[in-house]
């Protein structure tokens, strides 16, 4: 899901910080979904995880915010780049 700041219509009324990677649309209400990942060949269902629904097509978007607390979710043991002070 792509960021793409605060954007206004050109009717001037609706805003939203996020365009639907599915069909461009900008309006999306919040709900909860279970989604099975896999993770180096293993299955792993997180539940409950919260996404906007794409009011148009209905498909769930993840936020920056969300993919990355479970990408740390699923893999505790990586910690990216992070450089470890010596
Ligand atoms: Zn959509």
């Amino acid at each position: 899901m792509r960021n793409i700041g605060q954007i206004i219509s050109q009717k001037g009324f609706k805003m939203s910080k996020y365009i639907c990677d599915n069909c461009g649309n900008i309006d999306f209400y919040e709900n909860t979904i279970n989604k099975v990942f896999n993770i180096n060949e293993k299955l792993s269902l997180v539940e409950n995880i919260p996404v906007l629904l794409c009011s148009h097509c209905q498909e769930p978007n993840l936020t920056i915010e969300t993919t990355e607390h479970i990408r740390r979710l699923l893999n505790p043991t990586c910690n990216g780049n992070r450089v470890t002070p010596v």
